[in-house]
C-alpha cells in the first residue's frame, strides 16, 4: 500500500507539473517502469474510430514506434488483454500462439508479459503493459500494483479523450432543469442516526453563477494571479485525493486526477488566458464565463459518462476560483467555514467531491443536502465520516437560514426547522438515549440478564465501515452488503477489482463476515445494466433472479468472494430467493466456481458456509424444506415486511410498527421453531427490525440469538437486552402474539421498557 500510494502521489505530481496533457501518459510509463522494476512499460490506448489499439506511450521499446504500431481488439496478446478484459501474465511471450511479433520496436529479446486491461467508466479504454527480460512471471505484489493503478490510468486517458472531445465539439443547445420546491422536507438517508443543531448554509459554491462583469487594466498582472492561482490549486487537489484514497478504497479516488488533468487542459487554460488578454476580463469573471460554456459543452455530449464529469469540472473550477478569492485578497487559510463550537448542521444545495474533505468536521453533527443521492461521493463521504447526511431534500434552502434550529432524523428521512417543543422533547429523548448507549460502550458479549450469549453483528457497505466493529463492539459482519461497490461505479467492477475490495473487508474484519452477494434491481439500479423498466420492480427482476439472467457476472463475483475467503472465514449469502431451484442453481454455480478455480491452481476459501434470505414469504412458507439446501438463513425483515403486508419498504414509519405487529410477530415465532428443532443449521435477522429496541427481545422471545444491524446502534441494542431475561422475553414474545395490533404490542413494551429505566423509544427506527 505505502509504494503504491507513492506511485500514485507521483503520477499526481506529473499530472500537475506536466503543460501538455499529452506528455502525461509519457512520464507516467517512465514513472512504473522505474517503481516496478521492468524493462518496458507501454500504454496503448483504444481509438474507436480505427478499431485499433495503438502505442500511445512506452518507455523501454522504440520511441519510433509511438503511434505506428497497432492491433484490433482481439489480435496479439494486448489485443485479447483488451478484449477479454483480463489480465495476462506469463513467460515467454513469443512462444503463446497468440503473439504478434512488431519489428523495429525492441520487443525481441523480452522474456515476460503482463497486459493490464485499463478500464473505468463502463469501458475498457487501453491496456497497459509491462515486459522484462527476466525469464518468469511478474510476481502477485506487481501485478496487485498495476491492477490497482488500472482505474486511476484509465480515467486519465478517458479524461484526455473527453477533452479531446470538447475542444471539437459543437455549439450549445440550450437545456432545462426542472427542480421543484415543496414545503415537506423528505430525503435520502445515506446514514443512519439522528442530530440537532444550527443551520450553517453551505452558499459559497454559488460564485461561479455569481461573478460579476469585471474589468482590468493590467495583463500582465492578471496573468500572473492566475499561474499562482492555478499552482496553488493542484497544490491543494494533490492534498485531497491522498486524503480520499485513504478513506475510500472502494471508490476511485481517482477522480481528483481528473481535477488536475482540468487543470493542466490546454484548451480549458487558453481560453481562460484569452479573456483576460484579448476581452480584459478579470481573472474571476474569465474563469466564470469559460466554466459556463464548457459546462454547456459537457451536457451536450451524448455520453453519459462524460456528462457525469461535469461536477468534477465544476468543483475544480470553483476551487480555482477560490484560490483567486484567497490569493487576490492576501488570505492564508483556504477553510471557508470556521471551526464551529456548537454542534451544527449543515445545509446546501449541492455538496462538491472535495466539500466534505475539507470541511472543520468537529461538531459537525449532520447534512443537509437538496442534491445527490445514496451513491453520490457526498454520501459515500458521509458514511465514512459517520455522519447523518439525508440527500435529496428539494427546497430546504429557501426554507432555512442560518442559525436556525434543525432536527435530522435518518430514521423516519425527515428533517424538522425549528421544531415546535413537542417534538423537541421527544427528539431530547431520543438524542440522549442514543448518545449515552454510544457513548458507554459495554466490553464483552451481549447477554440477557440471566447469562444467554447473544451475537451482535455489524450490517456494512464499505471498506472504512469495518473500523466500527470494534469501536461498537460488534461480532463480526453479520450482512455486508456488497452492491454499493457496484452502485457507486458506472462500469462493472471487474473479479480483481471485487477481489480487492472483499479481501480488505474480510480480514480487518473481527469474526465471520456474512457477504451477501450482489442485490441490485428492483430499488438499487445499476447504472451499466440496462435493465428494462419494469411496471412494478419490487416483483420484478432483482436479486438472485437478476443474477440467473447475468450468469458471468455472478460467476465472476463468486470467483473474488471465494478467493477472498481465503482470508477470513466467510458465509455467502444469497437475497431475493423464493424458489427451491435458485438454490440448486446457485449450489452448481458455486460448484462449477470451485473447479475452476481449483484447475487454475487459485487459492481460494473451500469451508464457506451457504445461506439464503428470508425476505420472500413463498421461503417462509416452506422454510423447512430450503433448510435441508442451506446451511444458515438471514431473515431480511425489510423485504419480508414489505412482501407479507403489501407495504412499499420506503415507507418505513409504517414498517416499524409493522414489526411489531402479532401477525408478523407470528413468522418470527414460527422461524425461530424450525430452528429450534435444527441446531446445526443457523438463523439471524439482519433487517432494521433486529436494530429497533422494542423488537428485540420479542425476537429473542422467538429462539433467535443472531441479530445484524448498523454498528452504531450495537451498543443500544447490547444494554437492552442485558435488561430482560430470556424467560421474561418469552412471555412478552406470549402475550404480544395474543394481541391485536402492532400498537397494542409497542405500548405493552414502552410501558416494560420505562418500567425497567431504560430509554423512552419514542420512534426509535434505526436505519441503515
Ligand atoms: C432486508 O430486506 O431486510 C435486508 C436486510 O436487505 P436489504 O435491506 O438490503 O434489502
Ligand atoms: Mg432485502
Amino acid at each position: 500500500m505505502g509504494k503504491l500510494l507513492t506511485v500514485l502521489r507521483n503520477i499526481s505530481e506529473v499530472i500537475a507539473k506536466v503543460e501538455d496533457s499529452g506528455e502525461v501518459l509519457t512520464k507516467i510509463v517512465k514513472i512504473l517502469a522505474r517503481n516496478l522494476d521492468v524493462d518496458v512499460c507501454s500504454v496503448y490506448e483504444y481509438d474507436k474510430d480505427s478499431n485499433q489499439l495503438i502505442l500511445t506511450a512506452t518507455c523501454g521499446l522504440n520511441p519510433d514506434a509511438v503511434g505506428r504500431v497497432m492491433m484490433p481488439p482481439g489480435k496479439g496478446l494486448t489485443g485479447i488483454c483488451f478484449k477479454n478484459k483480463e489480465i495476462i501474465n506469463i513467460e515467454n511471450p513469443s512462444k503463446h500462439p497468440d503473439y504478434i511479433f512488431f519489428g523495429n520496436t525492441g520487443e525481441e529479446k523480452l522474456n515476460s508479459y503482463m497486459g493490464v486491461p485499463l478500464a473505468t467508466g463502463g469501458r475498457v479504454v487501453g491496456v497497459l503493459t509491462l515486459q522484462r527480460q527476466k525469464q518468469e512471471p511478474f510476481s502477485p505484489s506487481i501485478v496487485d500494483m498495476a491492477r490497482s493503478l488500472s482505474p486511476q490510468m484509465a480515467n486519465l486517458m478517458l479524461n484526455a479523450g473527453m477533452l479531446r472531445s470538447l475542444a471539437s465539439s459543437a455549439e450549445p443547445k440550450n437545456l432545462e432543469s426542472s427542480s421543484k420546491s415543496s414545503s415537506i422536507f423528505k430525503g435520502v438517508a445515506v446514514n443512519p442516526g439522528v442530530a440537532r443543531g444550527e443551520v450553517f448554509k453551505f452558499k459559497m459554491r454559488d460564485w461561479l453563477n455569481e461573478a460579476e462583469h469585471e474589468t482590468h487594466n493590467d495583463v500582465k498582472k492578471e496573468l500572473e494571479l492566475f499561474e499562482k492561482a492555478l499552482a496553488r490549486t493542484r497544490e491543494n487537489t494533490i492534498k485531497m485525493e491522498t486524503r480520499a484514497l485513504a478513506m475510500i478504497s472502494e471508490a476511485d479516488a481517482s477522480i481528483f486526477n481528473a481535477h488536475l488533468l482540468f487543470l493542466e487542459d490546454k484548451t480549458i487554460l487558453d481560453e481562460i488566458k484569452r479573456e483576460i488578454s484579448v476581452e480584459s476580463h478579470s481573472l474571476e469573471f474569465s474563469i466564470a464565463l469559460v466554466f459556463k460554456r464548457f459546462e454547456k459543452k459537457f451536457l451536450q455530449l451524448g455520453d453519459n459518462t462524460f456528462r457525469e464529469r461535469l461536477i468534477d469540472f465544476k468543483d475544480v473550477m470553483l476551487r480555482l476560483l477560490e484560490s483567486v478569492k484567497m490569493l487576490r485578497n492576501q488570505l492564508e487559510d483556504s477553510s471557508v467555514i470556521e471551526t464551529k463550537s456548537k454542534e451544527w448542521i449543515l445545509a446546501a444545495h449541492e455538496l462538491m467531491p472535495s466539500d466534505l474533505l475539507r470541511l472543520p468536521i468537529d461538531n459537525l453533527a449532520g447534512i443537509v443536502c437538496e442534491k445527490g443521492g445514496v451513491t453520490s461521493h457526498v454520501a459515500i463521504l458521509a458514511k465514512a465520516f459517520e455522519i447523518p447526511a439525508l440527500l435529496g431534500v428539494t427546497g430546504i434552502m429557501n426554507k432555512v437560514n442560518n442559525y436556525d434550529e434543525i432536527i435530522l432524523d435518518c430514521h423516519a428521512e425527515k428533517v424538522y426547522i425549528n421544531p415546535p417543543e413537542n417534538i423537541k422533547a421527544q427528539f431530547d429523548d431520543l438524542l440522549k438515549a442514543s448518545e449515552a448507549a454510544e457513548t458507554k460502550i459495554v466490553e464483552g458479549p451481549a447477554m440477557t440478564a440471566d447469562g444467554i450469549g447473544i451475537a451482535l453483528r455489524a450490517n456494512i457497505s464499505l471498506i472504512c465501515e469495518t473500523s466500527l466493529l470494534k469501536k461498537y463492539g460488534a461480532e463480526g459482519i453479520g450482512l455486508y452488503r456488497t452492491e454499493f461497490l457496484f452502485m457507486i461505479r458506472d462500469y462493472l467492477p471487474g473479479e480483481d477489482i471485487q477481489y480487492d475490495v472483499f479481501s480488505k473487508v474480510v480480514s480487518e474484519s473481527n469474526g465471520d463476515v456474512t457477504l451477501r452477494v450482489l442485490d441490485v434491481g428492483g430499488d438499487k439500479p445499476l447504472n451499466f445494466l440496462n435493465i428494462p423498466h419494469e411496471e412494478n420492480p419490487a416483483l420484478g427482476t432483482r436479486g438472485i433472479r437478476l443474477l440467473m439472467a447475468y450468469p458471468d457476472l455472478l460467476r465472476t463475483h463468486l470467483r473474488a468472494v471465494l478467493r477472498a475467503g481465503r482470508l477470513g472465514r466467510i458465509k455467502i449469502l444469497f437475497p431475493m430467493i423464493s424458489k427451491l431451484e435458485e438454490v440448486y442453481f446457485v449450489r452448481a454455480m458455486l460448484k462449477e466456481v470451485e473447479e475452476s478455480l481449483k484447475r487454475e491452481q487459485i487459492e481460494y476459501a473451500a469451508d464457506y458456509r451457504v445461506g439464503i434470505m428470508v425476505e420472500v414469504p413463498s421461503v417462509f412458507i416452506g422454510l423447512n424444506k430450503f433448510i435441508e439446501h442451506v446451511d444458515f438463513v438471514s431473515v431480511g425483515t425489510n423485504d419480508l415486511l414489505q412482501y407479507i403486508f403489501a407495504l412499499e419498504r420506503g415507507n418505513s414509519a409504517e414498517s416499524v410498527f409493522a414489526c411489531l405487529s402479532p401477525v408478523f410477530l407470528q413468522i418470527m415465532a414460527d422461524i425461530g421453531a424450525i430452528f429450534r428443532s435444527r441446531p446445526e443449521k443457523g438463523v439471524s435477522v439482519c433487517g432494521e427490525m433486529a436494530g429497533n429496541p422494542l423488537a428485540v427481545p420479542l425476537l429473542i422471545g422467538a429462539g433467535i440469538k443472531d441479530f445484524s444491524m448498523p454498528a452504531k446502534v450495537i451498543p443500544l441494542i447490547k444494554k437492552t437486552i442485558s435488561a430482560f431475561s430470556e424467560k421474561e422475553c418469552r412471555d412478552l414474545l406470549q402475550n404480544a402474539l395474543r394481541m391485536d395490533s402492532s400498537d397494542e404490542v409497542a405500548a405493552m413494551q414502552k410501558n416494560i421498557f420505562t418500567a425497567k429505566g431504560l430509554i423512552k423509544p419514542v420512534e426509535i427506527i434505526p436505519g441503515k
